[in-house]
């Protein structure tokens, strides 16, 4: 890590250029003292790598420095498992953003399908015309998101009756499978962080970095409550999420579990920023940055 003395931004510009000039990385990872705000702009990259900026990953400046991380974005996989409202994804979508890498959001896939099946109003106790459903849609990824037949599906996929859905499709075999596959071969194409029920013990088994998100179920369902993706209340949330919990971790098929190898974090107590830095020390503590 290289600390240089804060005195002014101009200094401070020189001084980064100075030190990035010649050095082979992907990613400038950048801790900045307290005293300065939003201060970087294309004065201080002059060359065309990947920067990125963070007062959040490398806090520990209370005094008047700035610290600098050099790191090489190697291909490699991260998995974050866990039940709903864990903070997975965002968490994930921070952590994208950070690495510089793809966000893969494998519940998205199931959600959509489950949306699906809601407009066409078949029944979900069919796997045959789940399967129907599924084999008439185009699923590509775009930018870190799913898209089915070219459309972004967004909050669309976000309420609490496509949660109950997707919980219900996910449960067939030959759904899981069809899908698996997909996510499996995004997972190929890229430096990616996935995150799911089964990334760690079906999907990725040999990620790099494996991780299990949990929290209460009352604290998941206010996280879920705060989100307001539709009228639902607190205790119809709490209630949904226990049912989906015993859903997802009592299948037949992939249940939810933490893989043994995967690193638990208990968010009960922490807030989202805890969680990320959590993650990253993990992930920089093993030297694959
Ligand atoms: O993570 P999210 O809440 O968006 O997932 C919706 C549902 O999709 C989950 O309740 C779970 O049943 C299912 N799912 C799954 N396997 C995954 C991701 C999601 O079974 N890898």
């Amino acid at each position: 890590m290289k600390k240089i003395k804060y005195e002014n931004e101009v200094k401070l510009y020189e001084d980064i250029n100075k030190y990035i000039k010649d050095k082979d990385f992907d990613i400038l990872l950048i801790s900045t003292p307290k005293v300065m705000k939003e201060v970087f702009d294309d004065r201080l990259i002059k060359t065309n790598k990947n920067i990125l900026i963070s007062s959040r990953i490398l806090r520990n400046n209370d005094d008047d420095n700035v610290y600098l991380e050099l790191i090489t974005n190697d291909i490699y996989s991260i998995t974050v498992d866990g039940p709903s409202g864990s903070g997975k994804s965002t968490v994930c979508k921070i952590i994208s953003k950070i690495l510089n890498i793809e966000y893969l959001d494998t519940g998205s896939m199931y959600r959509s399908l489950a949306y699906f099946c809601l407009v066409e109003d078949v029944n979900l106790d069919c796997e045959e015309e789940i399967m129907n459903v599924l084999n008439s849609l185009d699923i590509t990824f775009e930018s870190s998101q799913i898209k089915v037949n070219g459309d972004f599906l967004n909050d669309k996929i976000r309420t609490n009756d496509v949660s109950m859905a997707a919980s219900k499709v996910s449960t067939y075999y030959s759904i899981r499978e069809r899908l698996v596959d997909i996510q499996r071969q995004i997972a190929l194409d890229n430096a990616i962080i996935i995150d799911g029920r089964d990334a760690g013990t079906n999907i990725l088994k040999n990620a790099d970095f494996k991780f299990y998100l949990d929290a209460s179920p009352e604290i998941r369902s206010k996280r879920r409550y705060d989100e307001k993706k539709d009228n639902s209340s607190f205790e119809k949330i709490l209630e949904d999420i226990k049912r989906r919990d015993e859903q997802d971790k009592n299948r037949k098929y992939a249940p939810l579990r933490k893989a043994e190898d995967a690193v638990l974090i208990n968010s009960d107590n922490m807030n989202i920023d805890e969680v990320v830095e959590k993650i990253i020390e993990i992930i920089r503590g093993r030297n694959v940055l």
